[in-house]
Parts: structure tokens; sequence; C-alpha cells
């Protein structure tokens, strides 16, 4: 049987903020089976694409091979034909600078169906997210998007630069950087004033955004001292003028930092969101990995029984996602928990509960094992309490609880284990002291960190989630620099910035 033949999506994945790409070009993205995208293309929009979606990077100059354009023509052309999705993902917009024109030729003569998606070009994005205008009622009408790499391969005709010089609004360079001293010359000896503003926008929405202003006869010299590379984006004319005062991107408090987040995968993003929107770099190490207990005989038992205990006492959110999942497993639902009454240690895990609906009963004041004990003391004695726990953990709870005269059983719903090998990247900018900041989110991650790094550690900071977490590094020789408080993600961000502020001082 022959199957129906798919689609190419040309996509504009925008010019490097994920939080750029258009919701349209999301929802093709991740339905597509293979995703053909340009290296520009930030990672973090990947991760739009679904997790068995061929991902394919069509190369880079002077990083291993480039496809050609004949090469991705083929390979859109095929995988359109054996029925597949595809999502020909470009930086920026299709339609600027991108050879979109060609690659649509190449699918109409092959009778491929094709869709373009418009993205946002870099220019935009190096204008909103620098505060300098395209155009402005008193010093530009109009805006050019120009090439500075202009016949360079094609042997084509070179740019009108007599007519540049004359235009008489905002000219915008893209891939400019590397034939700045030619354009700018030619600008300059065809009548632009060497007077001009110039404003070079490099690395446009990202974490690392530079932005520098110069002036025309300039530009060449001020290029090579701050060794700028691309990609950069740079606006020439009077509109440079009125750029805002206040750098809204720059300015966020973690703007220029770098940190390395180390939770596990399914618990990061929260934290990678909060972080960057701060306006920090963020790498993502996770130091403990999370999986099914090895042995679920122990939780099974108290399952067949949960109706007869009378506090189910959950230390994490992980515990009431696995234990909560494997009530569904044996086919029964929440009513299983009888009359029991939950417990959570902190407002992450009650928010857990809250996902099924369920409220905690009680929840201690200070996000701790010792305070969660003590708030259950008076109303333990001869009652039935489950611990649901991981795989390792401290024995306070139980322990307290015991001596107080409950009849403690425990259930491990939840392996943690250490994850013994790093990236190379993140070895390597720890190493390089590329990193400010670390997140130790747990006693475990704190002594899985250590091993995985070593001495390295002392190249960054420390953020401890709690005095409890920072007192294992301690113990382990290491200082934290920041104590969250209270003892959640919130707390811990805020004592980064609250260092952070400090310094400043
Ligand atoms: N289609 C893309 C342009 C591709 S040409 C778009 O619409 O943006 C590649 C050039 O785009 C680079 O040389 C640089 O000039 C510009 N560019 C791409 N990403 C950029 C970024 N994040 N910051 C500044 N310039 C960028």
């Amino acid at each position: 049987m022959s199957r129906s033949p798919g689609k190419v999506y040309l996509i504009g994945a925008g010019p490097g903020d994920p939080g750029l790409l258009t919701l349209r070009g999301r929802q093709l993205l991740s339905e597509a089976d293979l995703v053909l995208y340009d290296y520009l293309v930030n990672p973090r929009v990947l991760e739009q694409a679904r997790g068995d979606a061929e991902l394919v990077c069509l190369g880079r100059h002077g990083h291993g091979r480039i496809m050609s354009q004949t090469e991705i023509h083929q390979r859109m052309i095929s995988a359109a034909s054996e029925g597949k999705t595809v999502a020909r993902l470009k930086g920026g917009d299709p339609a600027i600078f991108a050879r979109t024109a060609e690659e649509t030729a190449a699918l109409e003569a092959a009778g491929i169906e094709y869709e373009v998606v418009p993205g946002v070009t870099s220019a935009q994005a190096a204008s909103s997210y620098s505060g300098i205008p395209l155009t402005h009622r008193d010093a530009a009408s109009c805006v050019a998007f120009v090439t500075g790499q202009e016949g360079e391969e094609k042997g084509g005709a070179a740019l009108d630069m007599a007519g540049l010089a004359r235009f008489p609004g905002t000219l915008v360079f893209y891939m400019g950087v590397t034939k700045a001293a030619e354009w700018s010359a030619a600008l300059v000896a065809h009548g632009k004033p060497g007077e001009t503003p110039v404003a070079v926008v490099r690395n446009a929405s990202l974490p690392q955004q530079m932005t520098i202003v110069t002036k025309l006869a300039n530009l060449p010299q001020v290029l090579d001292e701050q060794k700028v590379r691309p990609p950069a984006i740079i606006i020439v004319g009077e509109a440079v003028t009125q750029r805002t005062s206040l750098d809204w991107f720059a300015s966020r408090p973690l703007f220029g930092r770098t940190v390395l987040v180390t939770r596990p995968r399914h618990q990061a993003d929260s934290l990678v969101d909060r972080v960057s929107d701060l306006g920090a770099t963020v790498l993502v190490q996770p130091a403990i990995k999370i999986t099914e207990p090895a042995d679920w005989t122990p939780a099974d038992a108290a399952i067949r029984e949960l109706a007869s205990f009378d506090w189910l006492v959950f230390s994490s959110a992980n515990g009431v996602h696995f234990f909560l999942e494997r009530l569904t497993h044996h086919g029964v639902d929440l009513r299983a928990l009888g009359h029991a009454r939950l417990a959570a240690i902190g407002p992450g895990t009650a928010d857990a509960l809250a996902e099924y609906h369920l409220h905690a009963d009680r929840q201690p004041e200070e996000f701790r094992a010792e305070s969660l004990a003590e708030s259950l003391l008076p109303e333990v004695k001869g009652k039935r309490v489950l611990l649901l726990r991981a795989s390792r953990g401290r024995e306070v709870l139980a322990e307290t609880l015991s001596a107080a005269g409950a009849e403690v059983h425990q259930a491990v719903v939840y392996q943690s284990t250490d994850v013994t090998t790093a990236d190379a990247d993140v070895v390597a900018a720890l190493r390089e002291g590329r990193i400010d900041w670390i997140t130790v989110t747990s006693s475990a991650i704190a002594r899985s960190l250590a091993k995985l790094f070593g001495d390295d550690l002392r190249k960054a900071k420390l953020a401890a989630i709690s005095p409890l977490t920072a007192g294992v590094l301690s113990e382990l020789g290491y200082q934290a620099a920041a104590v969250g408080s209270p003892y959640t993600s919130e707390g811990l961000v805020q004592a980064i910035l609250d260092t952070e502020s400090r310094q400043q001082r």
C-alpha cells in the first residue's frame, strides 16, 4: 500500500530566545517526524520536537560537515515522499537571507506540498532587546535589511553602495561582521557621514547579548578591538540615537551570569525558567536520577491495607507521584486512601498532592523532617503511620514518630541514584570558571555533586536550598554562598539574588 506523501513546513525559529517561536511554529514542530535545523537555531527550541523525532543539524562553518543546499533539498524531498512530516527550521524568519525561495522551488518541482511559517527576524530582536528603534518619526522613516556578504560566494552583483549611502533611513546589516571594513568604507566613500551612529548587537535575545554603540568611521576598529564574532546585527543610522535609556534586557538581575541547575531532568523546568527569566544562561546537569524502586513489594503490601493507616506521610513531590501512580497500576483510585490523613513536608509536596486533588492535612512551617515530625507528635501515639519515601534518605522522621508511640511503616516508592558522569561541556565550563552559580536542591544532590566534580565545585558559588543542605556541603568541605529561605526553589533563587546585590554594593 502506498502511503500518502508527507508535507514540509519551513518554519522561522526566531533569533535565539526560544519564547519567540510562534504558536503555529511550535505546533508544527511538535508534530514533525524529521527536523532539519540551521546551526543558529537555539537547542531549546528543539525541545518542542517529539521525543522520537529525528533531529538533523545542517552544519556550521568551521565545525564539521555542512550539508549542501542540494543535499538539504534531497533530504526534505525524500523524507516527505516517504510520508514523513518535515519541519525545516530556519534561524529568524524564512523570508530574510534564508534561501527559502530555492527550497520551495525544489519542493514544487518534486510535487511536495509545503507551508511557510514566519518567524521573528534577528533585526527585530536586536532592536527590541537593545532598545534601539528601527524607525522613528524624527530620525528614520524607512528601513533596509542589507547583507554584508553580497556576491561573495555567488560571484554575483555587488551591492549598490552609492544607493545605500543615499538611503534615507536605517540600514540593518546581516552577516556584516567579517566584511565590515569594506562596506563601511564604501558607504563613507559614497558620501555617508563617518559620524553616522552605529550599533552592533551580538547574540540578540540570548543571555550572552552584547551591544556596542559607535560611529560608522570607527566600526572596523571597534569590531576588531572588542573581538566581535558573528552572529551580529549592525544597525546604521540616526535611529541609534533614539535608544531607550533603560536597557531592560541586559539590566535583569542575573544577566551575564551562568547558573548550573542540578535537579533531575523532569523536575528542572520551573527552576530553569525562573533563572533564565532573570537573565542568566542556564546549564542543566542532573546530579541524581529518580526511577521506580528496585522492589515494589513493601509498597504494594501497604497499598493492599491502605485503609488501615491513620496517616500517610510524604517527604517529597516524587514520593507523591510514584505512590499515586502505583495505585493506578493496581487498578485502584484515590478512594483507596480511605480516611487516612495526609502530611506533606513542604509546599512542593503539597502542590504535588493538589495535582491529584488531594489536600495536605498537615504541612509544617519549616520544610524539613524535624518540623514535620514535631507537628505530628501530639497525635500519632498508637496510630498507624505510613512513610512514603525514597530509597535513601534520613531516618529522623521514622525514629521520632516511633519514639512517640506511633506504629511506623515505611515503603520505598522511588529510587534515587547518583549520576556518575557529567556532560563534557559542563565540566569544561566549570573548570574554566564560566559557571557563576550551582544550585544544590537536596542533600543527595550535594553528595553526588561532590563526587561528580570534586575540587572543581569550588570554582562556582554554591546555592543550597536549606541550612540542612548547606550543612551537608560543609561536611563535605564546601561552603554555600547562598542558602534558601524559605527552603523552596523560590527561596533559593531569592538567596542568589540577595547575595548578588550584596556583592554589587
Ligand atoms: N533568516 C535569518 C537570517 C539568517 S542570515 C533571520 O531572519 O534573522 C545569518 C545572520 O543573521 C547572521 O550573520 C547575523 O547577522 C544574523 N543573526 C542571526 N541570529 C542572530 C542573533 N541572535 N543576533 C544577532 N544577529 C543574528
